[in-house]
């Protein structure tokens, strides 16, 4: 398979450095062609500007979505965002890898995905009309490609538990899993996540490395999270409300997205 990994951490010797290093080595060694968007040594942009369509008259009103639609139809992308965009094309799998800063993804990587997943291309695909909704949620350019995050975080494990203060991971992370990712037509995988990484020594980098190692074997196998999909009967269409027969198990909130054991199949 070809893996693109899009690196967010701006020291190498990071442990995040280390990590990359092992999932890219072990993808390697299992055959697969590996590209890496390291977007700190890029020296990434990651805020959109005017600068993002040199194609827009200078007196004209910058309106994102209206330039991102242009740009992306027209072919006027900037060098940089048309790259990543091939190497999107390119790559069977996507993994993007970060610490979470603030419960989220580095400004940096946010700023990759403004400025990559322009109008056309990641949004703004499909029919829209009182029958669709255009392709989305498990539909769209990037369907049948794999998706998947690397994250490290400081607190404890405990503390992203379904009870835990900071939040249930899984929660924390559907706006990338499903907002960014299973959006445009990822199958998403579930994420591989460390916790208390700050108090990690040697000795307990190497049972992650490996976990890691792991997880990286089994790329292809690995069952995606089931998202529902937005096409598919779930949802009623024009509302994009779950119809209310289903997700009874869960009542509210993201997990109302994922399909329940009954419904699965
Ligand atoms: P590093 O600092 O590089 O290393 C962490 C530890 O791993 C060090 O002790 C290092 O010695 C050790 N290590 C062990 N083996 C190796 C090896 N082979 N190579 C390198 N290092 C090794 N955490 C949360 O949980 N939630 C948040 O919302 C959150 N917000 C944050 C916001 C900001 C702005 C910042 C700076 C941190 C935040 N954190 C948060 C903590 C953050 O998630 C961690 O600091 C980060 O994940 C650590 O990853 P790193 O690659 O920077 O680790």
């Amino acid at each position: 398979m070809k893996v693109l990994l899009v690196f967010a951490h701006p020291e190498p010797r990071s442990l995040n450095g280390a990590l990359r290093d092992v999932a890219v080595k072990e993808l390697q060694a299992q055959g697969h062609e590996v590209r890496v968007s390291d977007l700190y040594a890029d020296g990434w942009k990651s805020e959109i500007d005017r600068a993002d369509f040199p194609s827009l008259a200078a007196d004209a009103r910058l309106m994102p979505v209206a330039a991102s639609r242009n740009a992306f139809g027209t072919d006027t992308l900037t060098d940089d965002v048309k790259a990543e965009i091939e190497k999107l094309l390119w790559a069977d799998v996507l993994i993007l890898q970060f610490p979470l800063w603030w419960f989220s993804m580095p400004a940096i990587l946010k700023g990759w995905v403004d400025r990559v997943f322009a109008f056309g291309f990641a949004y703004g695909v499909g029919e829209h009309s009182d029958k669709r909704w255009g392709d989305r949620y498990g539909e769209g350019t990037l369907v049948g490609k794999r998706a998947m995050l690397i994250v490290t975080a400081g607190g404890w494990e405990a503390h992203y538990a379904s009870r835990g203060v900071n939040g249930p991971i899984d929660d924390l992370l559907f706006p990338i899993n499903h907002g960014i990712l299973y959006y445009p037509g990822y199958d998403v995988l579930p994420p591989f996540v460390t916790y208390s990484v700050d108090r990690l020594d040697e000795a307990g980098f190497e049972p992650v490395a490996e976990s890691l190692r792991a997880r990286m074997r089994t790329l292809e196998t690995t069952p995606p999270i089931p998202y529902r999909r937005q096409n598919g009967g779930d949802y009623h269409i024009p509302s994009m409300q779950l119809r209310p027969e289903l997700g009874e198990a869960v009542a509210a909130g993201f997990a109302l997205h994922v399909q329940d054991e009954t419904a699965a199949g």
